[in-house]
């Protein structure tokens, strides 16, 4: 079943499955993400920590997919929150994609401690003002972060891109994102493979036929985030991608969910600098 889409407060459409490419093998990257198009996947979550947006660049060119069917995304360096610095990475992200746009441009990490994101948003909002992004957001922002946002800038995010899994649902950022407008985007929609072997998803795969991992992924579509689950394994980036052609029940869902033991996976927004 095709990938749908989801509309951004600003009119642009987003896939709502998409390729996740952080700590891909480099030498395999490439290849990666032009099975993740070979599979149906048109939008790409790359990030200028990642340190792979020319392979992720090299595998557009190659794939054939018209520019303006593909969504890609990438994410701010922390060490550029300076307003000149902003401008200068964004500029170096085109460069290394081979792109004349993106698609979605995020600020990385709010970095409370540097203090400067609203000085990087201030550049993000230039950015998209002069349409070499097509929408701009933030990832790893709490609500009290999102809130300067609102106060004192001029765009409202398109999105915030958080940590949420079934071991961390995330509620209160996800509840906020949607009183303003923003789309919550998943990462580590899989807990990192952590959450794969929990009893209660497994007893859900068997009751549907589907493997864990199209279960909690299909679990996120419905919530209605966006999820970029990463593999570098082609017949699971497949697998990954096949979750529109069946439905859990809210009983199904409220199992899911239920499972929320606030764990993450990651780093806390408000002390990771
Ligand atoms: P994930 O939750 O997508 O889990 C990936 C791991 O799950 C794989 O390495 C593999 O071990 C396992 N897996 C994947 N598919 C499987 C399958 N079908 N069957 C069995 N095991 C499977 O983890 P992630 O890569 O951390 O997150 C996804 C994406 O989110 C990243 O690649 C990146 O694009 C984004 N991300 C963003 C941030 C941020 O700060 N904004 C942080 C982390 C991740």
């Amino acid at each position: 079943a095709p990938i749908p889409s989801l509309t951004l407060n600003n009119g642009v459409a987003i896939p709502q499955l998409g390729y996740g490419t952080y700590k891909l093998p480099p030498q395999d990257t490439r290849d990666l993400v032009l099975a993740a198009f070979e599979a149906g996947y048109r939008h790409v979550d790359t990030a200028q920590m990642y340190r792979n947006e020319r392979q992720v660049g090299e595998a557009v060119a190659a794939s054939g997919v018209p520019r303006d069917e593909l969504f890609v995304t990438s994410k701010l360096n922390n060490a550029f929150h300076a307003y000149d610095e902003a401008h200068a990475a964004f500029d170096r992200s085109l460069d290394d994609l081979g792109l004349d746009h993106l698609d979605l441009f995020l600020i990385h990490w709010p970095l409370p401690a540097v203090g400067r994101f609203l000085e990087a948003w201030r550049a993000l909002e230039e950015i998209y003002r002069s349409g070499r992004t097509r929408a701009i957001g933030v990832s790893n922002f709490q609500p009290h972060h999102l809130r300067r946002i609102l106060d004192e800038g001029t765009v409202v995010p398109a999105v915030n891109q958080v940590e949420v899994h079934p071991w961390f649902g995330n509620e209160e950022v996800r509840a906020f994102d949607a009183d303003h407008g923003i789309v919550t985007e998943a990462w580590s929609p899989l807990g990192r493979g952590r959450v794969l072997d929990d009893p209660t998803i497994a007893r859900l795969a068997a009751d549907h036929g589907r493997t864990p991992a199209q279960v909690v992924l299909r679990w996120h579509v419905q919530r209605g985030d966006v999820v970029f689950p990463k593999s570098a394994t082609p017949s699971r980036i497949a697998e990954n991608a096949e979750v529109f052609d069946f439905e859990l029940s809210g009983d199904d869902m409220a199992a899911v969910t239920g499972l929320d033991r606030a764990e993450r996976t990651g780093s806390h927004p408000d002390t990771e600098n």
